[in-house]
């Protein structure tokens, strides 16, 4: 029986999958395609385990539902269609919405949140409008402002109860490329700039907002692609540096799962202020609010990631 299989309509809440390509050195390595997606967003993950006599394969198949379910078959045209190009045409008629990517490393979000950038940037010039945009990095609990050579920003919170990192730059952009190049160079920058090792990205959170004025009326649009969701409470991490960063990336995930639970039943009240992560997306907790979010969970269909990839679809189904 499914572990879960609904496609209910939740409120401002969506919650989609997509399911990357199997990699050749991972078939060469012996690894399976473990993960299938089948219409109308449904999404099974084959776990096969060896029974203790060492002999016998058990196969159990874990069976999710969502919004929607890409499979690799789906290129990012469609993948856009289905999750962000709603949240984009709202910001053009001046609400605000959110898209964010959830999974583990490597499973495809900041692939996934690159086309939707570009194709994103194409439907906002294709009037001439004003927009700016702004990209910081959480870090922890510290944010830096990735358009200005990764300076630490502050949280504020301003008079109507919002929480906006401060200073930060915010960048006018005219053209579908120069939004791109900042985006591009925000990217380079996110790998190295908190402890000047190279990729941190998979322990970071990233936020683009891009607010598009469209006759008088600011729209945003927040793009977030979050830190791996593979990090756990680890024990046996010797590094104790590495154990707390691991641990306040959990939480962070933790929390935007609780809020994002909370908004999708209808809850009056929700606790964002508890993380900045979800203090700096305060408006998607907004109760009655007009802001739709889509959460895109990314899995990779390789079967020694079968683990993680079970876990990012049963965070995800809690959430829509
Ligand atoms: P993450 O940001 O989740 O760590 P990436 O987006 O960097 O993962 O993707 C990992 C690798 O998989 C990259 O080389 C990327 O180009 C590739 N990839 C991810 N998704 C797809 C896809 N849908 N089709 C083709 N290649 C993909
Ligand atoms: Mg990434």
């Amino acid at each position: 029986a499914p572990e879960r299989f609904t496609a209910a309509q939740s409120r401002g809440v969506r919650v989609c999958v997509r399911k990357r390509p199997i990699f050749s050195h991972e078939l060469e390595q012996g690894e399976f395609d473990a993960v299938t997606c089948l219409e109308p967003g449904r999404i099974v993950v084959h776990d096969a385990r060896m029974h203790p006599d060492m002999v016998k394969l058990f196969m159990n198949h874990h069976d999710f539902g969502f919004d929607e379910a890409f499979g690799e078959q789906m290129g990012n045209f469609e993948v856009y269609q289905g999750t962000a190009r709603q949240i984009v045409q709202n910001a053009l008629e001046g609400k605000s919405g959110t898209v964010m990517m959830y999974g583990q490393t490597g499973s495809g979000k900041t692939y996934t949140m690159r086309s939707i950038y570009e194709q994103a940037a194409d439907e906002i010039f294709q009037s001439p409008r004003s927009v700016t945009v702004s990209f910081i990095e959480l870090f922890g609990e510290s944010c830096f402002d990735m358009l200005n050579q990764g300076v630490p920003c502050q949280l504020t919170t301003a008079q109507d109860g919002s929480v906006h990192p401060f200073p930060c730059v915010e960048v006018e952009v005219q053209t579908p490329s120069e939004l791109l190049a900042l985006i591009d160079l925000a990217g380079r920058l996110r790998a190295t700039a908190a402890t000047g090792v190279h990729d941190q990205s998979s322990r970071s959170h990233a936020l683009c907002r891009v607010f598009v004025d469209s006759d008088g009326e600011e729209g945003s649009l927040t793009l977030v692609d979050l830190a791996g969701s593979e990090h756990r409470i680890d024990n046996a991490e010797h590094n104790a540096e590495r154990r707390k960063e691991g641990a306040k990336i959990n939480a962070s995930l933790a929390a935007l799962k609780e809020c994002i639970r909370a908004r999708a039943s209808g809850a009056k009240f929700i606790a964002f202020r508890q993380n900045r992560l979800t203090q700096l997306l305060r408006g998607c907790f907004l109760p009655g609010g007009h802001h739709e979010t889509v959460v895109v969970a990314t899995v990779s269909p390789s079967s020694k990631d079968t683990e993680h990839s079970l876990n990012t679809l049963r965070h995800a189904c809690i959430m829509d």
